[in-house]
């Protein structure tokens, strides 16, 4: 069961998150999705599409577009590929109470240097170019240590290109890519803390 953690950590009565299914992409390319979260902590989730779910990564300060700045990615459970196109609020009280927005999306491949995803997942080290809205280019995941809980830290890095910037994305461009929304205005159509979303917003915005 590729979904069993996912659907053992929520309760699908109480969150509007779908209860999904692992299954092939209708799309030949595969997709990724990074949803910027405002639970207990804000974090960014980084997820890829492979082999019928999104294998998930939560990146504490987000992605950094500067190849000097490794980001630490702690591995989270897969989810469903539905999840990428899921924007709200789950509510307070259940697993990641609090505003998810759909930060950015599209499609990736791997890199010539780790043609085998699976392989790479499993060795730690995907090499992967991304064409999102707001993240484009090449760049790396590398595993670097798998704690005492069976948990696996990973940094995601940046590689040198044309992509390659000093400006701060997450701060740059902080809109929702489905909807323009900033996290205070997805958390108040949903009946949401907008006074907590609204912290994740950049102060000029608000
Ligand atoms: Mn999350």
């Amino acid at each position: 069961m590729p979904l069993a953690t996912y659907q053992a950590k929520r309760d699908f009565k109480i969150t509007p998150e779908p209860r999904g299914s692992a299954r092939k992409s209708a799309h030949p390319e595969l997709s990724f999705v990074i949803q910027k979260h405002q639970a207990s902590h804000l974090h960014y989730d980084f997820r890829l599409e492979w082999d019928g779910v999104l294998v998930s990564w939560a990146v504490p300060k987000g992605p950094s577009l500067d190849p000097s700045v490794k980001r630490l990615a702690m591995a989270v459970e897969d989810h469903p590929l539905e999840y990428g196109g899921f924007e709200g609020v789950i509510p307070e009280g259940e697993y990641g109470g609090g505003t998810v927005m759909v930060w950015d999306r599209g499609t990736w491949e791997p890199e010539p240097e780790t043609p085998d995803v699976a392989a790479a997942l499993r060795k730690g080290e995907l090499k992967f170019r991304l064409k999102g809205a707001k993240l484009k280019g090449s760049w790396v995941l590398v595993r670097t240590k798998v704690g005492s809980d069976g948990k696996a830290s990973w940094l995601l890095i940046k590689h040198r290109d044309r992509y390659a910037s000093d400006t701060d994305i997450a701060s740059a461009k902080p809109r929702s890519v489905l909807s323009r929304r900033l996290m205070a205005g997805i958390a108040s159509a949903a009946g949401g803390n907008v006074e907590k979303a609204m912290k994740a917003d950049p102060p000029k915005e608000k």
